[in-house]
């Protein structure tokens, strides 16, 4: 059976990395070994010199966005959206869709990451680039407004695609509370519900979306969740979460519902600081997530991770909040669980073989060793240390080299198609 060889080992189940050899059988971790004593072929030689982590999730972002990166830089969330976004996304084709998604995928298969939720349109197109690139991905059609066809649409992507391959989880995408009204919004919990499917919402991201909540609809952000279904969907996953109430967080602290913290994206656009110090300590679970390129504008989740762990030290003034490990918690398992991937996220026997290798032996992890890795993870690592990214125990990227990608082939593509959308 094919191992990655002679790896310091570290995921959020471990206090201290280990050295040792990594079986794959069939998709998934059959055995973690002493080093060098796993027999068969090498998946990848890490001679001791290379860190093996669980592959990232990016748990909220919008890939074919890719296309937009740039547009209407440093406007207010909403002049944003009207002016510069949505004129654009009205235009966007299937085609459009499918090279921003195969450009997301290159730079986050390049960068450590395995699986990444999206919510957007075309999703068709997306379901194709995440299968045809080896990753692993939950996929929603974004739901604006109160659109019979739409939802249509997102079933039919459940049908299709729900459970393909086994890399693909499939929720409703209901878009925001600012553009679906309430009774929408029930009918599509309804469908989640009758479809056993999970839902994707974009979640009190701005302070305009929490006072309308108090002011024109006269009710609370938890009493909403309860009272419009939400907390019983399979999956729920939040995306921002920036302005739920602290006082109200026992009500989502629940296995079934993920918050996505999205600071990059947060701090672009101005939309505030989740307090994401009480989300740990009254036991909700977070993920981290980029948002789209054209609020970020990186898919990088190293980048992610580190200014995370930063922001909040800084806002709280208290360098014990937002940990290394729990970091790296919610951008590994937390985003798995979340995306419905719940036996992903670990390198242990039983798990699936998810995970991305990176590079020691560079100045930035010299004094890195079995006690002190996701700290310099954290805060000295760097996406450009990834040296393989695997998925179900195919190699997807190694050595710089993209191995189920044509990159020139997509960058010249995504090129053509930016060209044509700015004209
Ligand atoms: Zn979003």
């Amino acid at each position: 059976m094919p191992a990655v060889r002679n790896a310091l080992i570290w995921d959020t189940g471990r206090d201290r990395a280990e050295y040792g050899d990594i079986v794959i059988k069939d998709g998934y971790i059959s055995s973690v070994t002493a080093p060098k004593e796993a027999e068969g072929p090498i998946l990848y030689d890490c001679k001791g010199r290379c860190l093996v982590l669980p592959g990232l999730v990016n748990a909220h972002t919008h890939v074919s966005m890719t296309l937009l990166r740039g547009l209407g830089e440093e406007l207010p969330l909403m002049e944003w959206l009207q002016k510069k976004i949505f004129p654009i996304e009205d235009r966007l084709t299937a085609q459009n869709i499918r090279s921003g998604a195969d450009l997301a995928v290159m730079e986050m298969i390049a960068a450590g990451v395995t699986c990444f939720a999206d919510m957007y349109y075309f999703m068709d197109e997306v379901a194709k680039s995440v299968l045809e690139s080896g990753m692993r991905a939950a996929l929603c059609r974004g739901l604006p407004g109160d659109n019979a066809d739409k939802l249509a649409e997102n079933l039919a992507l459940a049908e299709a695609y729900n459970g393909r391959e086994g890399r693909i989880t499939v929720q409703l995408g209901p878009h925001a509370i600012y553009t679906v009204p309430r009774p929408a919004l029930e009918r599509i919990v309804a469908a989640a519900r009758d479809k056993n499917l999970g839902i994707h919402f974009h979640w009190l991201e701005t302070k305009g979306e929490l006072d309308s909540l108090r002011n024109e609809h006269k009710i609370e952000p938890a009493d909403y969740l309860e009272s419009t279904g939400l907390l019983g969907v399979k999956e729920l996953i939040l995306a921002h979460c920036v302005w739920h109430p602290t006082d109200q967080l026992s009500a989502v602290a629940r296995d079934n519902v993920t918050f996505v913290h999205n600071p990059k994206s947060n701090m672009k656009l101005g939309s505030g600081y989740a307090p994401l110090k009480e989300f740990i300590s009254s036991g909700v679970r977070v993920a981290l997530g980029t948002d789209g390129a054209a609020s970020n504008n990186r898919l990088d989740m190293w980048d992610e991770t580190r200014f995370a762990a930063l922001l909040h030290k800084g806002y709280n003034l208290d360098p014990t909040v937002a940990g290394a490990r729990e970091i790296l918690k919610m951008a590994t398992v937390n985003g798995s669980y979340g995306t419905g991937f719940r036996d992903a996220g670990f390198i242990k026997a039983g798990r699936r073989a998810d995970m991305v290798i990176v590079d020691m032996d560079n100045p930035r992890y010299v004094g890195c060793d079995p006690g002190n890795v996701p700290e310099f993870v954290v805060y000295a690592g760097s996406s450009r240390d990834v040296r393989a990214t695997i998925v179900d125990g195919k190699i997807l990227y190694k050595d710089g080299e993209f191995m189920t990608l044509d990159s020139e082939k997509i960058l010249a593509a995504a090129s053509r198609d930016r060209g044509s959308l700015t004209r």
